[in-house]
C-alpha cells in the first residue's frame, strides 16, 4: 500500500510533546484561504517553481523539458501547467533547486525507515511521530498501517486534523494514536464556510464524540486578525468547549504568512482576503479569557 505525502520534518518542537518527526501527508478535504501549507491541499502531485532561486538565464531546464512547458522570457522561465506532466526531469536538470515536484508515493516501511533514525531523541525527550498534512485521515486506510506500525515500535503518535472527515474513520484513527491535535478555526458556520470552503457542522459534532469518549485531545485554534481574534468567536468557543471535559488543552497558534509566498510558487490564487497575525497583546487576552474558564492555554504549538 502507498500513501501520497509532501515532506518529512525531523526536530520539531510544535506538532505534539517533545521532539518529533511530523509526516506530512498530501491532500485536505479543506481548502482553508490562510493555510501555511497549501502544498498540501492537492491530492496530485504537482510542480514548484522558486523564481527566487532561479540562475535567470541558465535555461537548462527549457530544452529538456519532454512536453516544451517552460518558456522563458529572457528574464525568468515560466511552467504552463496544463502541458506539465510532473516527470521531474527539470527538477533533476536545474543545478539551484528552483523547480520541484511537490508530493511522493511512499510505503509504510519507507516511512519508518526515516522516523525511527530519531529513535534517541523521542525516547529522551518524550517525543514522538505526528502526523500533519494537508488532512491525513484522507489517507484513512495508509494511516491506520502507519500507526499499526508506530504503535508495534513503542513510538508515540499524534495526529493533526481538521475534524472534517468522517466520525467512522476518526473512530478507528483514536483507537490507534496516542494525542489527536484538533484544529479549530471558526465557530461561525457561514464564516467557516467562506473561508474554508466547508460548514463547521461536522467538525463540531466530531469534536463532541470524541470528547464524550474520552480521547486524549489538544485543541490547536489557529488566531487571525478580524478572522476569529473577536469576543463572539472566542466566547462561542468557550460555551462549546466548556461541557466537553476532555478538551481542556488549547493551544493558540498565530497566523504566520508562510503560505503566501508557497502560492505564488505553485501558481495559484491569493486569498480573497489579506490576513494578519494578531498583536501580541491580543494573544494574551484571548488567552486570558479562555484561562479565566480554566482551560489551559499556551500561544504556539
Ligand atoms: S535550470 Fe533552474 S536555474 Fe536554470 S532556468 Fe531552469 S529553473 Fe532556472
Ligand atoms: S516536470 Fe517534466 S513536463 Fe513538467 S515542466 Fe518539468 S520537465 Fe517539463
Amino acid at each position: 500500500m502507498h500513501g501520497t505525502i509532501f515532506d518529512i520534518k525531523r526536530y520539531a518542537i510544535h506538532d505534539g510533546p517533545g521532539i518529533r518527526t511530523t509526516v506530512f501527508f498530501k491532500g485536505c478535504t479543506l481548502n482553508c484561504q490562510w493555510c501555511h501549507n497549501p502544498e498540501g491541499i492537492k491530492f496530485e502531485h504537482e510542480i514548484m517553481f522558486r523564481p527566487e532561486l532561479c540562475a535567470a538565464e541558465c535555461w537548462d531546464c527549457v530544452p529538456r523539458c519532454p512536453k516544451k512547458a517552460i518558456n522563458e522570457n529572457g528574464t525568468i522561465i515560466s511552467i504552463e501547467q496544463k502541458k506539465c506532466d510532473l516527470c521531474g526531469i527539470c527538477g533533476d536538470v536545474c543545478a539551484y533547486e528552483s523547480v520541484e515536484i511537490v508530493g511522493r508515493d511512499v510505503t509504510v516501511a519507507e516511512i519508518m525507515k526515516e522516523v525511527e533514525k530519531d529513535r534517541i531523541f523521542y525516547d529522551e525527550s518524550g517525543g514522538g511521530v505526528t502526523i500533519s498534512g494537508g488532512e491525513p485521515l484522507a489517507q484513512g486506510d495508509f494511516l491506520l498501517s502507519l500507526l499499526e506500525k508506530l504503535n508495534e515500535k513503542g513510538i508515540h503518535t499524534a495526529v493533526d486534523t481538521s475534524g472534517f472527515v468522517p466520525y467512522e474513520i476518526l473512530s478507528l484513527i483514536i483507537e490507534r494514536a496516542d494525542l489527536i491535535l484538533y484544529d479549530l478555526k471558526v465557530m461561525n458556520e457561514h464564516r467557516h464556510r467562506i473561508f474554508t470552503g466547508e460548514s463547521n457542522t461536522i467538525i463540531l459534532e466530531n469534536l463532541r464524540r470524541l470528547s464524550e469518549k474520552g480521547s486524549n485531545l489538544i485543541i490547536r485554534m489557529p488566531v487571525l486578525k478580524g478572522l476569529n481574534d473577536d469576543p463572539e468567536n472566542i466566547q462561542s468557543m468557550v460555551d462549546f468547549l466548556l461541557p466537553l471535559n476532555k478538551s481542556r488543552q488549547i493551544n493558540l497558534l498565530p497566523f504566520h504568512r508562510g503560505g503566501e509566498g508557497k502560492l505564488m510558487r505553485l501558481n495559484k490564487k491569493s486569498p480573497l482576503v489579506e490576513f494578519k497575525t494578531p498583536s501580541e497583546k491580543k494573544l494574551r487576552k484571548i488567552k486570558g479569557e479562555l484561562s479565566s474558564h480554566g482551560f489551559h492555554v499556551k500561544i504556539g504549538g
